[in-house]
């Protein structure tokens, strides 16, 4: 009995025991549940919180690829070559090539929509096209009413990468100025060597010297690339007005503000892809002087003012008595009207590399190879070279 009633209590008592667990049981069921019911709102709240996270990653994203376009070029940092690179960077570039092989194809007389104009023109891009960076190329061709008529024009566009976000721009124009003949007498023809044959001849020069460090950073595919334009009909056929001048910059100023870039792009066009638009106009005559045109460049202007010191210090330029003679910061500029303009109004950053005052003989027939002075033309190459080796961190 004892055993039967022991064992019943025990029983009794396993059974409350049971019954008690079972309560307890219960109840852990429900706070298990409560749990798993927090922790299933909490996974659905992390992914709720995920996704709009995810969402708002892509569009921060977004906004900070557009920012990079228009900021990244603010904050553009340019390398630092050493002494030795400087010199080797400079040995590329070939005087004579310069003026024989690049120059003495452009001087000839190229109105918009000439003969001329046309040879120049495939004498540009058949040297873009044998250099071993790769250039893209490009005519941009259009028509327009001019006081001689409808006239055809070519701007020339060369782009190392055309993938890339960001470019700096090297221009020059390649048009010659159709000079008023006097009454009765002979047509003139003007080549304009400074007005702009040479500027063009040293931006080919400058592309064939870098042409392998040009490879190069492609193949490294970097945040800027260069592009050069040759624009077409920068002069007046009469008198310079906001119609007559300007044709060729006007026309691919408003062609790039309508371009997304990069392609597809909602938001920011080839015109904010533009770090900076480097303008070279009226060269080749010796002793120039170049001023800052613009406070939004002051520090691109001042790399030029440092590269001619320390290639001076280097002795690295020819005929250049002075340390500073070229790029003078203590000069004031005169408002100048140039192919910028289009692009300047448009937002673009400029640096404007003009001889001002004008050399003597601007819009004469004077501007002739022969008042050409070869050691600066080479001086101010070797310059430029010093000038992208740093932008472009070649
Ligand atoms: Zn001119």
């Amino acid at each position: 009995m004892k055993m039967s009633k022991s064992s019943r209590r025990y029983r009794a008592a396993a059974i409350s025991d049971i019954g008690a667990l079972g309560c307890c049981e219960q109840v852990l069921m429900s706070r298990v549940r409560l749990l798993m019911l927090c922790l299933f709102a909490v996974l659905t709240i992390a992914m709720i919180l995920g996704f709009y996270l995810a969402n708002d990653t892509i569009d921060s994203n977004i906004q900070v690829y557009v920012a990079d376009l228009t900021r990244d070029k603010l904050y553009h940092k340019p390398g630092k070559p050493t002494a030795a690179q400087i010199r080797r960077l400079v040995s590329q570039v070939n005087q004579g090539r310069l003026l024989y092989s690049h120059l003495r194809r452009i001087l000839v007389e190229r109105l918009p929509g000439s003969k001329g104009s046309e040879r120049v023109r495939k004498h540009i891009l058949s040297q873009l096209s044998s250099l071993s960076a790769g250039w893209s190329l490009d005519v941009d061709s259009f028509t327009s009413p001019t006081p001689h008529g409808q006239t055809r024009f070519s701007n020339i566009l060369a782009v190392l990468d055309p993938d890339i976000p960001r470019r700096l721009l090297l221009a020059c124009h390649y048009d010659s100025k159709a000079l008023p003949a006097a009454p009765g007498g002979p047509r003139k023809v003007f080549l304009g060597a400074s007005d702009s044959a040479i500027p063009c001849a040293m931006i080919l020069e400058l592309v064939t010297a870098l042409d392998v460090h040009l490879r190069m950073m492609k193949d490294q595919r970097s945040q800027v690339t260069l592009q050069l334009v040759f624009f077409d009909g920068e002069e007046a056929f009469e008198e310079w007005t906001p119609t007559d001048s300007l044709y060729g910059s006007r026309h691919l100023a408003e062609l790039m503000s309508q371009t997304p870039h990069p392609p597809g792009s909602p938001h920011t066009t080839l015109l904010q892809a533009v770090d900076l638009l480097v303008l070279l106009d009226l060269i080749g005559a010796p002793d120039p002087v170049f001023v800052n045109h613009f406070d939004s460049t002051a520090r691109w202007f001042d790399r030029l003012v440092l590269a001619e010191k320390k290639l001076h210090n280097l002795g690295l330029l020819s005929s250049h008595p002075v340390e500073q003679s070229y790029f003078r910061k203590d000069a004031h500029p005169a408002p100048v009207e140039d192919d910028h303009t289009p692009f300047l109004q448009r937002g673009v950053p400029v640096l404007h590399m003009i001889a001002t005052p004008f050399p003597s003989f601007w819009h004469t027939l004077e501007d002739t190879e022969q008042k050409m002075n070869a050691a600066t033309v080479e001086n101010l190459t070797k310059i430029l070279v010093v000038f992208l080796a740093e932008y472009l961190r070649l």
